[in-house]
């Protein structure tokens, strides 16, 4: 009672059990005004357009997975959201569509259109509301077998404790029965002020580059004429992080007058 955690209004018992309980609102410290007011209980909201003690119950009621045990681990999550948008779902297979799969060796395996969209939070100050907005999202295997459903949690908790990536949710492959996380993998780097990627319509990772889709322009028409040299290439490319950064096969003949400076060949490249 020594530190005012929460906000005491008084104290009950239960006529059923017998038990005597403090009424009280448990996240008081964290209502506030800029924050707007819950519709369901009318105090003021924890976070933007959210209220801890009422819209939790919400998003887990309204779903399965099939699985009972990750259901359970899913809702627990969920009734631990402390905001609209950090709110972890089960999404079905089928609402991810126009599905590609990515071979450049990062956790990244496929990326697809989330037809239920992602969370955001708009509005300013005293005034949010909560919407979803059309997204591009990752999906990475979480590479457990189906019969091992804890470790399959544990690998899960495992990705959203290290809180490198904006994870929206979990699906499983329907048709090899693979478990997946659904989650932003470059969301750390995507800012407004590297405008917007015109094909995911997600803030760039860098200015006017986006290097989840970028990188795949820079990979086509083109070849040295030796697979070895391409493969090297290509690796660097699809992981350029900036534009002008992209390491390029360039033909000689777009180099103009090669000079010999000692060892060192020194040229002009053309256009
Ligand atoms: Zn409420
Ligand atoms: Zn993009």
């Amino acid at each position: 009672m020594q530190v005012e955690k929460y906000r005491i209004h008084g104290i009950t018992k239960n006529t059923e059990t017998g038990d005597y309980m403090i009424v009280l609102d448990f996240y008081y410290n964290e209502r506030m005004l800029s924050n707007g007011t819950c519709e369901h209980c009318k105090r003021f909201n924890t976070s933007p357009a959210w209220c801890q003690s009422c819209d939790p119950w919400k998003s887990a009621q309204k779903f399965t997975s099939g699985n009972e045990e990750i259901d359970n681990f899913i809702k627990e999550f969920q009734t631990n959201s402390t905001e609209y948008d950090k709110v972890i779902e089960w999404i079905p297979f089928d609402r991810l569509v126009n599905r590609k799969e990515i071979k450049n060796k990062s956790e990244v395996e496929f990326m697809a259109d989330w037809l239920d969209c992602i969370r955001i939070i708009e509005g300013e100050s005293g005034n949010y509301t909560r919407s979803r907005t059309i997204s591009r999202v990752e999906l990475m295997k979480l590479h457990c077998s189906q019969a091992s459903t804890l470790k399959l949690i544990e690998n899960f908790k495992n990705h959203v404790q290290l809180d490198k990536y904006r994870i929206h949710g979990i699906t499983q492959d329907t048709e090899t029965g693979e478990y997946m996380i659904v989650f932003d993998f470059y969301h750390q780097k995507r800012k407004p002020i590297n405008g917007i990627c015109e094909d995911c319509k997600r803030y760039n990772t860098y200015l006017a580059w986006c290097q989840l889709c970028d990188p795949w322009r820079e990979v086509q028409g083109w070849t040295s004429n030796d697979k070895d040299i391409d493969d090297c290439i290509k690796e660097f490319q699809l992981k350029a992080t900036a534009y002008e950064n992209v390491i390029e096969w360039i033909h000689f003949d777009r180099l103009e007058g090669p000079k010999q400076i000692g060892k060192v060949l020194y040229t002009y490249q053309l256009g």
